[in-house]
């Protein structure tokens, strides 16, 4: 077996080599002081500058204001889906999210547990293979606020700019975050699990903006309230010491390859390549439609569903691994995320032709 091979996950994902090389080190012993690092005390001076740096680091990359708290929390980004109606939604109160994949459809379930929800853009009849053209939702502008996903893991589609509204924005962005310059300014809230382009999984990052802290109704428990956290520096309770830590050293990281603008242009680097090995054959078919599709998840389907698993299996002996589509749509997927290398798409795109060749 090669130490490596090309990881291509949705999530958990590829991390780079010299960050899991680190954190294998520091969980044995943390910077010479004896203890591993996952068996610290989270309120240890060591391990409160941990957190302070990811969070000083994460504030520089994605130039957050400073009247934005950055939170750690727990749960995954599903929970998420149930604390932010949770906070800003009540009964006769309304909110407006856009149906454009598997994950925005599980938050407006859950939101429809706390007050009414309006849906003025659904994908589905279309398998989500498609975004809004016309970005102007003024129709929210009398709502909570107005929920989207920035990029449809599953479906892999991925909004070029966002929608307009001049109601409080959350954003979703698990899968794309510090993929690409966003302005932080113009959103409410925005919410990821660590675990697809920051870190390991067990940690959710909130980016919540002050005002927004005061509007969660007194019924909401303890734990559920972003104010609780928010007071505390993340450590209102134990926090995922672990997750936090590797997703610090993967910030650090992010920041040597140049930040966010270079790895932004990266991205569209490897993802035009894929998309140029689907596009210049019939063989392969995208799924997303073209205007939409996203940098970070690429869906395509072969002629068949035998082709598909015939392609999983000889990409896996070349060291490709990963690239089944998610059960809900068949097909293949290749997550390339932040920190997936250029070379692992350039073998991909190689192994595409090959494919091409032997089985059109
Ligand atoms: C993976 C994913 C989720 C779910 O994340 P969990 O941490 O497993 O709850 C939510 N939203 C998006 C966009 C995702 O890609």
């Amino acid at each position: 077996m090669p130490e490596r091979v090309f990881n291509f996950s949705p999530g958990p994902a590829t991390l780079p080599p010299e960050v899991l090389r680190q954190a294998a080190k520091d969980v044995v012993n943390y910077h010479d002081t004896g203890i591993g690092l996952i068996e610290m005390s989270h309120r240890s001076k060591e391990f409160l500058a941990v957190t302070e740096e990811a969070e000083r680091l994460l504030r520089e990359l994605m130039d957050i204001p400073d009247n934005y708290k950055v939170l750690f929390l727990q749960g995954g980004a599903s929970t998420q889906f149930a604390m932010v109606p949770m906070n800003f939604l009540s009964p006769g109160k309304t909110a407006t999210y856009l149906n454009t994949g598997t994950w925005a459809k599980n938050a407006i379930k859950e939101a429809r547990l706390f007050g009414t929800v309006e849906v003025p853009f659904d994908s589905e009849p279309t398998k989500f293979d498609h975004l809004p053209d016309d970005l102007d939702f003024s129709s929210a502008d009398r709502a909570e606020y107005l929920y989207f996903v920035s990029n449809n893991t599953i479906f892999g589609t991925q909004f070029k700019e966002f929608p307009r509204t001049k109601t409080v924005k959350v954003c979703d962005m698990s899968s794309d975050i510090l993929s690409r310059p966003v302005t932080v300014a113009d959103f409410g809230l925005i919410f990821a699990g660590v675990q697809k382009n920051m870190g390991p999984a067990g940690c959710t990052v909130v980016i919540v903006r002050d005002d927004l802290l005061e509007r969660t109704p007194a019924t909401v428990p303890t734990m559920f309230r972003y104010k609780t956290h928010a007071d505390k520096g993340s450590m209102f309770n134990t926090p995922p010491c672990f997750a936090i830590y590797v997703t610090g050293l993967v910030l650090k990281w992010l920041k040597a390859q140049g930040g966010v603008e270079a790895i932004a242009q990266l991205n569209r680097k490897k993802a035009e390549l894929v998309y140029q090995a689907i596009d210049s054959t019939d063989f392969y078919r995208g799924h997303a439609q073209r205007p939409y599709r996203s940098q970070m998840n690429i869906t395509f389907n072969l002629p068949t569903p035998e082709l598909e698993a015939k392609f999983v299996k000889e990409a896996l002996a070349r060291d490709l691994n990963g690239l089944k589509g998610h059960r809900s749509v068949g097909g293949i997927r290749a997550s390339i995320y932040n920190a997936f290398p250029l070379e692992g798409v350039e073998r991909l795109v190689e192994f595409m032709a090959d494919f091409a060749r032997q089985n059109g």
